[in-house]
């Protein structure tokens, strides 16, 4: 099958640093090229900030933190400015869904359908609370009054992946800015256009110069020394298991900054034979092959009761072949590549690790075209709980099924790993559904559905898929300090 290459044209108008409001070459004047992943040909150079850069956004960031305009508006007035930036967005949207899917990959059915529009709601919902964030009166023994309030952290480091730019950002940005903080932000090398992109509209909004930096990168260059530095109050972080050690362990080892991570899953999707079988089978589909697999919440683990275990995975199987896969801006696509060489290859690698353990691969497990880095869409059967492909996240179109007979045994093996992200599970026994929802060790359960996503609801992981919640109230928390006034009366 021939993939087409992605339409030319698309002007790339951002490609520098924004640092003191200021489009902003990397000290070094050195650039990194951002690939198309349709085509694996470099779109543009970006410039590519290091210490140096990160030390000037630091103190940009510090100064508009400490003084000028930020520090001394009001709440309200912080949530105009949110809401601002939400309509510019929207008014921006397609030119921003070409931008998300020439950098990254997916379908642009895709980011118009899902990404801008949650993008766009994450601002709104952060908007909305910025002048309804406060303390409390606390009723203390003796003669004093004793309030709270809940103030700003301070600079705040953020470091973001490549699967969903444009909406990490937007988890970032919103709960940090309603509260009055100022910002680091370094997007993946793999795609950072879309943050640049959005960060001049912020300028548009009206944001004070130094409330907002970004500095594209790599992880070691940029990312490394945001982590590490002495003057940042608070990292958040979300990707990989294993750089979200590196990022704790920087924060501990420089000056104890907050830290927040949002990592990895091999997510538990557990269908029980009463489900609503065609729900089940699109859900669950859906729920490992949405985003090319890339998804830190893919039910990537598909536990199948016995029963109908046989039906469901040739329906499965008659799902992936039919899949469209090729071209991101054709309309009908389905899936696009992976987001780059490097994954496309670990892919692979994941493939092959199942089909040596003795997994039954169905269908796929072959490279789409000679261009870019479009994987088929791959279905493996008998996979057995401690085989790599059921244990590592893959974070591509490969989906494993395993088999499970009763309730005991299936909720203990969808706790056998290291992560906790979320889990889902289907259903018409409300009794099944509170069992394994109460009984699974995950930050997020649904329930008959799956990747169900609102600014309202709040998202992270147990055990090592993470520390803290973004979205919703819980994620305020995270970007504010409590300070307790106590004044004799
Ligand atoms: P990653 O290395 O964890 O990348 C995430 C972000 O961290 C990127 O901005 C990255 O910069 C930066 N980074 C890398 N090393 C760093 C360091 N030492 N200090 C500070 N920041 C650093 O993830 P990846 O290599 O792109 O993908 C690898 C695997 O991570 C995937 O296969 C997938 O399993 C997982 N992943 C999870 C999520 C998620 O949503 N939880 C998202 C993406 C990937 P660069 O862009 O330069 O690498
Ligand atoms: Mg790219």
């Amino acid at each position: 099958m021939a993939v087409a290459p992605s339409p030319a044209g698309i002007e790339i108008k951002y490609k520098k640093a924004l640092i003191n409001g200021e489009w902003t070459d990397a000290a070094s004047g050195k650039t990194f090229d951002t690939i198309n992943p349709a085509t694996g040909e470099p779109i543009c150079g970006v410039a590519e900030c290091e210490k140096a850069d990160v030390d000037m956004a630091v103190k940009s960031a510090r100064r508009a933190f400490e003084t000028g305009p930020w520090p001394k508006m009001n709440a309200s007035d912080r949530g105009r400015l949110m809401y601002k930036l939400a309509d510019l967005i929207e008014k921006n949207m397609e030119e921003l869904a070409r931008l998300e899917s020439l950098d990254n990959g997916k379908p642009i059915a895709d980011s118009m359908a899902a990404d801008l529009p949650l993008t766009i709601a994450c601002y709104r919902y952060y908007a909305g609370w910025a002048d309804k964030v406060h303390g409390k009166t606390i009723p203390v023994n003796g003669p004093f009054h004793c309030y709270t309030r809940h103030e700003p952290v301070g600079v705040c480091g953020q470091i973001i992946p490549w699967n969903f730019p444009l909406l990490m950002q937007a988890w970032k940005w919103g709960p940090a800015l309603a509260l009055g903080n100022t910002i680091v932000l370094k997007p993946a090398e793999q795609t950072p256009l879309s943050a640049l992109y959005v960060a001049q509209l912020a300028m548009e909004a009206g944001y004070p110069a130094g409330v907002i930096n970004v500095v594209p990168g790599m992880g070691p260059g940029a990312g490394a020394p945001i982590a590490s530095h002495h003057d940042v109050d608070k990292v958040a972080f979300t990707g990989s298991t294993e750089v979200g050690h590196l990022i704790m362990e920087a924060a501990a080892k420089s000056n104890l900054k907050r830290v927040s991570l949002e990592l990895g899953g091999k997510s538990p999707n557990i269908v029980f034979a009463d489900a609503d079988m065609d729900a089940a089978v699109d859900g669950s589909f859906f729920a490992l092959f949405f985003n090319q697999g890339q998804c830190c919440c893919a039910g990537s683990r598909l536990f199948v009761e016995e029963k109908i275990h046989g039906e469901f995975v040739d329906r499965l199987v008659a799902k992936a072949k039919a899949r469209k896969v090729g071209d991101p801006f054709n309309k009908q696509t389905e899936q696009g590549p992976q987001v780059s060489d490097e994954q496309f290859g670990k892919v692979m690698g994941y493939i092959e690790a199942g089909q040596k353990e003795g997994a039954k691969m169905l269908c796929g497990g072959g490279r789409v075209g000679d261009k870019g880095y479009f994987i088929q869409p791959t279905v493996f059967d008998d996979v057995k709980d401690d085989m790599k492909i059921a244990q590592e996240e893959i974070f591509g179109p490969v989906m494993s099924v395993l088999k499970f007979k009763d309730m005991d045994e299936v909720v203990q093996r969808s706790n056998r790993t290291a992560y906790g992200l979320a889990a889902a599970v289907w259903t018409k026994d409300i009794q099944k559904a509170l069992r394994i929802s109460n009984g699974v060790r995950a930050g997020t359960v649904w329930v008959n559905c799956y990747d169900v996503f609102d600014a309202a609801a709040p998202f992270g992981g147990f055990k090592q898929s993470g520390i803290g919640r973004e979205l919703g109230e819980y994620a305020l928390e995270h970007y504010s300090e409590v300070k307790t006034v106590t004044i004799k009366i």
